[in-house]
């Protein structure tokens, strides 16, 4: 948690559960990616969080943006961003959206069905597209599953469709899942999208655009390699791929942008003993699946808890939320464990809150006011 946070949670108490997010330490992270990877273009990914002072400082820094809907184009546009900068991501929109993007002069648009570039070509004709590679998520904590993707054989039909249609195939991307912690996911995915370069530059489609899409991590409970790890795997594979003649690189970071930047302030509702026999208790806190924590499913996202008594002996534990919904639990296989001490009415922490959580939050599932977001 970054100094100001801490100051801003000590001075203001505020109601829980709520949302405290730093936007310096968002910039900072920003900035980091960048001098860590000078040869890709940053889009942020807006659904990691699309709050208009994160979108607004964003833009300061001269960053592009990866957007999924019309809404989250028009946030960026609302923020400042100029049209060009901004990419149509998501490989399914409505025929509307596109239209609305198009109007707006949206910069690129991403496809991986013969479908969805028909309807390009309708309601965006001449735009420049590219087009989406499955490649393989092992290493992620939050895959992307097969929801997304062609295959390589199949992308390099569809771009020469698409040139025949009278699009623009301007590139190829891929996204290796979120909260991915390894390296070599990255490299693979380069080699494997990069030999299709090649394959359409001899069929006469000259690419000019690889996009690496986002994965790059942030650090919950355990241990992620950093940012430089990343970036020699990237570059040494980009090395191998294309020697001197790159292509321009775009990476489209959300988690690593926002993640590290925000935290939950949470109260403790119960610490209750179940069974006596058991001594693993139940903490339920004023925040669950439904209220933002939403990557806790599966218990993919592992958040560190702080508590007031942090240093004293702890016990095992099962966390979970308020609401009266039997899915609504953040851990009970991950050998969470907290201080023996705490007890209703703590208030707790939920540390590294600042992508993936504000935009799950339902809207008042039992009657729950939504998350408060507070931005500093
Ligand atoms: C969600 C998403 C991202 C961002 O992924 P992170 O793991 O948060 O970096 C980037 N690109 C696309 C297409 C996405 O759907």
């Amino acid at each position: 948690m970054t100094l100001k946070i801490a100051r801003f949670l000590a001075e203001h108490q505020p109601a829980t559960p709520c949302l405290v997010f730093d936007v310096d330490q968002a910039e900072e992270n920003f900035r980091a990616l960048q001098r860590a990877l000078p040869v890709a273009r940053i889009y942020y990914a807006v659904k990691a969080n699309p709050a208009a002072p994160v979108l607004e400082r964003l833009v300061r820094l001269g960053s592009c943006f990866d957007a999924a809907s019309i809404e989250e184009i028009e946030s960026c546009l609302a923020a400042g961003a100029q049209a060009e900068a901004i990419s149509f991501g998501n490989t399914i929109k409505k025929a509307g959206a596109i239209a609305r993007a198009y109007a707006h002069g949206v910069g690129m648009y991403a496809f991986d069905s013969a479908e969805e570039l028909a309807k390009l070509a309708r309601h965006a004709p001449g735009a420049a597209v590219y087009c989406r590679i499955m490649v393989a998520n092992a290493g992620a904590d939050w895959p992307l599953s097969r929801k997304f993707g062609t295959t390589v054989e199949r992308a390099r039909e569809l771009m020469l469709q698409a040139r025949g249609l009278g699009l623009d195939p301007m590139g190829l991307s891929f996204h290796v899942g979120s909260q991915q912690t390894s390296t070599a996911s990255y490299e693979a995915a380069i080699a494997k999208v990069a030999m299709l370069f090649t394959d359409l530059h001899d069929a006469g489609v000259k690419l000019r655009m690889m996009n690496l899409g986002g994965g790059f991590p942030t650090r919950y409970r355990d241990e992620v390699p950093g940012i430089a790890a990343f970036a020699d795997a990237i570059g040494a594979a980009l090395a191998r791929a294309f020697g001197n003649a790159l292509p321009d690189i775009v990476i489209e970071p959300g988690r690593c942008i926002v993640g590290d930047a925000g935290v939950v302030a949470s109260e403790v509702v119960l610490v209750s003993q179940r069974d006596p026999a058991d001594p693993v208790r139940w903490v339920y806190l004023d925040i669950g699946r439904f209220g933002g924590l939403a990557e806790t499913e599966g218990e993919a996202i592992k958040y560190r808890i702080a508590t007031p008594h942090d240093g004293t002996a702890t016990g095992p534990v099962s966390i979970a939320g308020p609401t009266c919904d039997g899915a609504d639990i953040l851990y009970e296989k991950s050998n969470y464990r907290l201080p023996l001490a705490l007890t209703t009415g703590d208030r707790v922490e939920l540390h590294a809150t600042g992508a993936y959580v504000t935009t799950y939050a339902s809207q008042a599932f039992n009657g729950f006011t939504p998350l408060k977001e507070h931005y500093i």
